[in-house]
């Protein structure tokens, strides 16, 4: 037997959430060929695991990496954590279709208005295809980036004509090879939707199995009315329903994750629905007052008109306006910040429910980035698994590989089979952690040691190839 690579004497952790294994993993092209005991074999590489885990390739179920991956594909924050695919296209905010010369927030967090360039879903993934990253890439199509193309006054519901554009793209984005829409009700661009404007402009997904990813109106005192019309949407349509970054912001509502999780648990006997969360009590958006006064404290994550004050806290920053909130933004818009808004406990809770997958929702543009975005996954291994014991290592890398796709519905990708892709990553379980601070948040993670991606390298003993081996993937329907 003959191999192109073969990872010895590691321990799979194969993503269904069983126990560990000692084999070898045998790979030829871009698939995975053997599972055991391959000492008898040569390979052309080989990659000695001793001591180390090999597992499936991380999928990050909630990324605004849409352009991030054509204009920096070597997309660094990622594959140094063991990310080998990213989820596109979340909270409404999806790259395509959109041709604009400008756009309003938070759009603008995946690029300037420029990166806005496709007209067609099917357009953005061949750009993909000529342009490959270093990671795989499956895409959702957003609501609120269908408003912006399809509604001159978005202070409004859609009307008839204008939600039958809306799912006529949903469609043809479906057909590209969509992996679900996305929506945004928070956000200002969408906030005038209704409920049935979603599900008119979801109403493919019906024909066309998918997710329905949604960053809920509310996430703060009516949280729960919001995550019971996001049940309501998902039932509707007929889609798998992700209630994204799942949290329960705001002092008073503290705790709540308990109220939450058991509605979630409820619900989900009566319709197919899943989470997303990271491993931080502090979330980043665009700024708005209302996020702001429900922080204990808050982080200028980006200003483009007062880029120097990036990376300040928000103490130091108001009194330079008199104290005043508004007189703030007015001046430092458009612009990001990081909110402390969540309580580590309810994290946690949130964290240990069985179907919570890991998303990192990093920021790849912000000047002074969460470090979400270079942290997120060797946390959840290093510190939640290791040294709080939230749950097993078996439990913590099921999260981020098997359980997230199988829930978008990723073929081939997410366990350690022979037949799968050969997304792979080999870390060790003693010094995978997380380096990226709030103060600091650039810095590469520790223990990741090999990651590979579609058979090929793009770490080696912890360094970068620079091979950009990933794919626009295509939900087949
Ligand atoms: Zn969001």
């Amino acid at each position: 037997m003959h191999f192109q690579l073969i990872i010895r004497n590691g321990e799979v952790i194969d993503g269904t959430g069983n126990a560990r294994f000692s084999a070898d993993v045998g790979v030829n092209g871009e698939r995975i060929d053997a599972i055991g005991d391959l000492s008898a074999a040569s390979a052309d590489r080989m990659i000695d695991a001793t001591g180390k885990i090999v597992a499936p390739g991380f999928i990050d179920s909630h990324t605004h990496d849409d352009a991030f991956v054509l204009t920096h594909p070597d997309v660094m924050p990622k594959i140094v954590q063991g990310v080998t695919t990213v989820i596109a296209g979340n909270c409404g905010i999806s790259l395509a279709p959109l041709r604009a010369d400008a756009v309003p927030q938070p759009l603008d967090l995946l690029g300037v208005p420029e990166r806005f360039a496709y007209d067609s879903f099917s357009n953005y993934l061949d750009a993909l295809d000529r342009s490959p990253a270093a990671v795989n890439v499956a895409a959702l199509i957003g609501h609120s980036t269908l408003r912006v193309r399809h509604m001159d006054d978005l202070a409004r519901e859609a009307t008839a004509g204008e939600r039958a554009d809306m799912a006529a793209d949903v469609e043809a984005a479906m057909q590209a090879g969509a992996f679900g829409v996305s929506s945004g009700t928070f956000y200002p661009p969408a906030a005038a939707a209704s409920t049935q404007e979603l599900i008119d402009v979801c109403a493919p997904l019906a024909r066309y199995p998918g997710v329905f990813a949604t960053h809920l109106r509310d996430e703060t005192a009516d949280i729960v009315p919001s995550m019971e019309e996001a049940f309501a949407i998902g039932q509707a349509v007929g889609a798998n329903l992700v209630l994204s970054h799942h949290k329960v912001a705001g002092k008073e509502n503290h705790g709540r994750s308990v109220e939450t999780l058991a509605l979630i648990d409820a619900q989900g006997e009566r319709q197919p629905l899943c989470l997303d969360c990271h491993p931080y009590p502090a979330t980043s958006t665009m700024l708005r007052a209302d996020r702001i006064r429900q922080s204990s404290r808050v982080m200028l994550a980006w200003s483009t008109k007062r880029p120097e004050l990036a990376g300040k806290d928000f103490s130091e920053i108001l009194p330079l306006y008199d104290g005043s909130v508004e007189a703030a933004i007015e001046d430092l818009k458009p612009a990001g910040a990081i909110y402390f808004v969540m309580d580590e406990q309810d994290v946690q809770r949130i964290f240990r429910h069985e179907k919570t997958m890991v998303g990192s929702d990093g920021l790849p543009n912000d000047s002074a980035p969460h470090p979400r975005l270079w942290g997120t996954f060797p946390r959840v291994l290093g510190h939640y698994s290791r040294e709080l014991k939230l749950f097993p290592l078996e439990t913590a890398v099921r999260k981020m590989t098997g359980l997230t796709a199988e829930q978008f519905g990723i073929e081939g990708r997410g366990h350690v089979t022979v037949g799968s892709y050969a997304d792979l990553v080999v870390f060790d379980p003693a010094e995978v952690i997380d380096r990226a601070t709030f103060e600091a948040p650039r810095l590469a993670p520790e223990g990741i040691e090999h990651v590979i991606v579609n058979g090929a390298p793009v770490i080696a003993h912890g360094k970068p190839t620079g091979a950009r081996p990933g794919r626009a993937l295509r939900k087949n329907h």
